[in-house]
């Protein structure tokens, strides 16, 4: 892919967000995997970080609850390179107000290329990589020339 490094430090900024449905899920893999998770920075949606944050004892940089705000919120930082790593447990079965702020969530991760898991089986493949305990050199696409898209245009 051409491209430019924008590598993910050892310490990942992971931000973690369950739907209803799933947050007693996100719950349980927080629980197995809170060594893990407490040598990184986290972050977390208002609902989900409240839960999570008595299970690890920890601060969590919490945003605005998800309907509120909160997606828009760690979606910005993902393109601010503030946030490095998602771990979103979305509700398949059922329609929220806030669908198209999930959607722009979910896109803007693909956009920067950040690790994205959306169930237990992906969070589990990735938080058992090997990748956790290093620098990754992630690669973002090189968005220059859209960028210059209007350089030498006139209007
Ligand atoms: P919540 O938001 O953690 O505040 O419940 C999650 C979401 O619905 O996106």
């Amino acid at each position: 892919m051409n491209g430019k490094v924008a590598p993910i430090g050892e310490k990942k900024k992971i931000a973690l967000i369950a739907h209803d449905n799933k947050k007693a899920d996100l719950l349980e893999w927080v629980k197995f995997n809170k060594g893990t998770l407490l040598k990184h920075e986290l972050f977390a949606t208002g609902t989900t970080g409240d839960i999570l944050e008595k299970e690890l004892c920890s601060n969590i940089t919490k945003l605005q609850s998800g309907p509120l705000g909160g997606d828009q919120q760690i979606g910005a930082r993902i393109a601010e390179g503030a946030i490095d790593f998602l771990i979103f447990f979305w509700d398949p079965l059922e329609p929220l107000p806030h669908d198209p702020d999930i959607k722009a969530l979910l896109r803007l991760a693909v956009v920067w290329n950040i690790p994205v898991a959306c169930n237990r089986s992906s969070a589990d493949f990735i938080i058992s990589s090997p990748l956790m305990n290093q620098t990754y050199p992630r690669i973002i696409p090189d968005y220059d020339t859209y960028r210059q898209r209007f350089k030498d245009k006139r209007l």
